[in-house]
């Protein structure tokens, strides 16, 4: 039973910068933290450079860009950090992941080898997915509980 911690600002700090109204790009980037017993613990998250390809309903995302802001963190954490998932945006649309989204998923954490966690972000709420090495679907998580500073999805 894996759980994923998700500090309030990081979520505000996503949505400040992608915005999630039609007609906009979809956006994306890497979740970085750490793995605790049990949970994932979200700490960072890259954001889109110009190597990436967008638009308002694709989102394809390049290593370049997301890989050395990734290395950068790992280093400012002194080695600490792992790359725990990824978040994207569906402007206009609903946090609900895609055929797509479904099969890149499953196959990233079948290269991880490691549970991952996936976000979506829609114009006033978000989806949380874990996705767990050889299971066929991603199991949406739910909000558990909530303090000033964290939100915890189980
Ligand atoms: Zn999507």
């Amino acid at each position: 039973m894996t759980s994923v911690l998700i500090p309030n600002e990081l979520l505000a700090h996503i949505r400040s910068k992608a915005p999630t109204s039609g007609g906009h790009n979809e956006q994306g980037g890497l979740l970085l933290g750490h793995r605790k017993c049990g949970a994932l613990e979200l700490t960072r998250a890259t954001f889109p450079s110009r190597w990436d390809h967008a638009t308002p309903t694709l989102f394809k995302r390049s290593q370049r860009g997301h890989r050395i802001s990734a290395l950068r963190e790992w280093v400012r954490s002194g080695q600490t950090v792992d790359w725990l998932g990824e978040w994207h945006t569906h402007p206009g649309g609903i946090a609900r992941p895609s055929f797509t989204d479904l099969e890149s998923w499953r196959l990233l954490a079948r290269q991880s080898k490691q549970p991952m966690t996936f976000i979506i972000f829609d114009n006033i709420s978000i989806y949380v997915g874990l996705q767990v090495v050889n299971k066929a679907m991603v199991k949406p998580l739910r909000l558990a509980e909530r303090d000033q500073s964290h939100f915890l999805y189980s």
